[in-house]
């Protein structure tokens, strides 16, 4: 590794996760925000959440509640960022409600953690620029830089400002941004040599800065755009490591340069790759749109909450995408948050994409299922059965007892808890649904009515119900009957679920209890019969 080794950093560590309020969060940004996070809490350091909510225009209303309801709820929480106040101060019709019992009441020592709060230090900073000639108005108009951008399209040229401006007295700027002239305030990069960036991961890159033009740093509406605010803040934060997601990468350079002209030491730029999805695409908030149940998978745009309604458990999210584009050096890839903390380190970040592979987290899903105790798992799969109306919103505690001892019965073989109301439908129903299929093979054979007739009288004396007496009954009217294996058990799986698959079935009869599998019993006679 390069000196960015951090082994043992040389200052403390502050990351920071620094969106912009103007879509949901989603997969690919939660995972840099998740990276951010892991450094952060690997040396002990602070993690902060800051809005970047400069680009007034663009803000979409709600999105800072699914930003931190998101993040606050798949377990990362920030040590500085909104508070209380600060959010208290927001216009709600533009930014939305945020439930303040999720917010801390002091957000911390370099507040306000919201870009639109910090205008006075922005332009303290931009003044200290222009005085020293680093910066400079500059009067063009949108139509004067569409212009000047066609022109460089038919020169099949990339646009870069001219730099009209770059000497222009500033007394005289601001004599006519006071007379109430449009203006914006261009920062001076250096016209001629090399501008060199250094990636934790990437190692150094020499940039000609003639590629480079004068920037914007404060646009017409009085906010300053990403590239300036950002950086200010990195510095103002004492942020150590900026995480962010690559396409960030090529405008370093602007960013080292700013660093410059304050004479900051510049924390370590590591960008994290991105995440494609299925089509390998980047999951982007700007692309698709959140995956309708039971169509074909893409989870470009897809919100990272969206994956906890789906029946994703937040501990498996978390170590899911702590290894999408990251490894601990070895094949492990089911971790506990405590060792993923533990482990993680910047040399483990790839800089190549890394791939939201549905399946495997599909796959990690069910380890953590089978690892909840059964009243966890309980506790989170009733909602799934309440909102497929399997159960009343309010079940009373005998629906309750039955539903759980449904939902242990599948633990073995869940995947997400989204499956649990079709693995276990017919459990509730009155009566079972019998595909025609499966009553024409097991059903409407020769002896099954007078078989599944049997197999009820024996049930009907069972005296301590349990999956292993109702075992006993079942084989022994089987065997009355000169039935084996499947034969004994499919028609009365069939008979008394609907299904020619399930959970074990003398576990699931145990689970039903005598009356509901006699009253099964009887109407699958009836269509034997009939
Ligand atoms: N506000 C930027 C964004 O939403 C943050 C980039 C960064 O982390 O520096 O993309």
């Amino acid at each position: 590794m390069t000196s960015h080794d951090l082994t043992a950093p040389t200052r403390r560590v502050r990351t920071r996760f620094a969106p912009s309020p103007t879509g949901f969060l989603h997969i690919g940004a939660f995972r840099t925000a998740l990276f951010s996070f892991l450094l952060a809490r690997r040396f002990g350091g602070d993690f902060i959440l800051r809005i970047e909510d400069t680009d007034q225009a663009r803000l979409v209303t709600n999105s800072l509640a699914d930003i931190i309801g998101s993040l606050l709820a798949l377990g990362i929480g920030y040590d500085e960022g909104p508070d209380k106040a600060s959010v208290a101060a927001l216009d709600a019709e533009k930014y939305g409600v945020v439930d303040p019992a999720l917010l801390p009441d002091h957000g911390g020592d370099y507040g306000p953690y919201f870009q639109s709060q910090r205008l006075p230090r922005y332009r303290e900073l931009l003044d200290q620029l222009l005085e020293e000639g680093k910066a400079y108005y500059a009067f063009e108009t949108k139509e004067d830089l569409d212009r000047m951008r066609k022109a460089a399209d038919i020169r099949k040229e990339p646009f870069r400002y001219n730099g009209k401006y770059r000497n222009y007295p500033l007394g005289e700027a601001r004599d006519r941004v006071a007379g109430g002239e449009s203006a914006v305030i261009r920062f001076k990069m250096p016209t001629d040599g090399p501008i060199r960036t250094v990636d934790a991961l990437r190692g150094e890159t020499v940039w000609d800065a003639r590629t480079q033009d004068d920037f914007v740093i404060l646009k017409g509406d009085g906010f300053p755009p990403y590239h300036f605010s950002s950086m200010v803040d990195d510095h103002d934060m004492a942020i150590s490591h900026i995480l962010r997601s690559e396409e960030w990468i090529s405008s370093t350079p602007k960013h080292v340069c700013l660093f410059d002209a304050f004479g900051w030491e510049p924390p370590i730029f590591v960008h994290t790759p991105n995440v494609l999805g299925n089509d390998r695409k980047k999951l982007s908030k700007r692309t698709g749109a959140p995956p309708v149940k039971g169509t074909i998978y893409k989870p470009n745009g897809e919100p990272v909450i969206g994956l906890l309604d789906q029946g994703y458990l937040e501990d498996a999210v978390f170590n899911y995408l702590s290894i999408t584009g990251w490894s601990p050096g070895d094949d492990t890839e089911v971790m506990t948050r405590e060792e993923i903390t533990r482990r993680f380190n910047l040399e483990g970040i790839s800089a190549s994409p890394a791939l939201f592979d549905r399946d495997k987290l599909t796959w990690l899903n069910g380890v953590y299922l089978r690892h909840l105790s059964p009243a966890a798992l309980v506790e989170r799969a009733l909602p799934y059965l309440i909102a497929a109306k399997l159960l009343p919103a309010d079940p009373t505690p005998s629906e309750r007892t039955y539903a759980a001892s449904v939902i242990v019965l599948e633990q073995e073989r869940l995947k997400t808890l989204d499956e649990i109301p079709g693995l276990t439908d017919f459990f509730f129903y009155p009566l079972p649904e019998y595909a025609d299929k499966s009553v024409a093979k097991w059903l409407k054979k020769v002896g099954v009515a007078e078989y599944l007739t049997d197999v009820a009288v024996a049930l009907g004396e069972v005296e301590n119900w349990d999956a292993e007496t109702v075992e006993t009954a079942t084989r022994g009217a089987g065997e009355k009957h000169g039935r084996e294996k499947g034969d004994l058990t499919h028609p009365v799986r069939v008979a008394v679920t609907g299904r020619e698959v399930g959970p074990s079935l003398f576990d699931a009869m145990g689970a039903m209890g005598s009356e509901r599998v006699l009253a099964r019993l009887a109407h699958a006679v009836e269509i034997a019969r009939g």
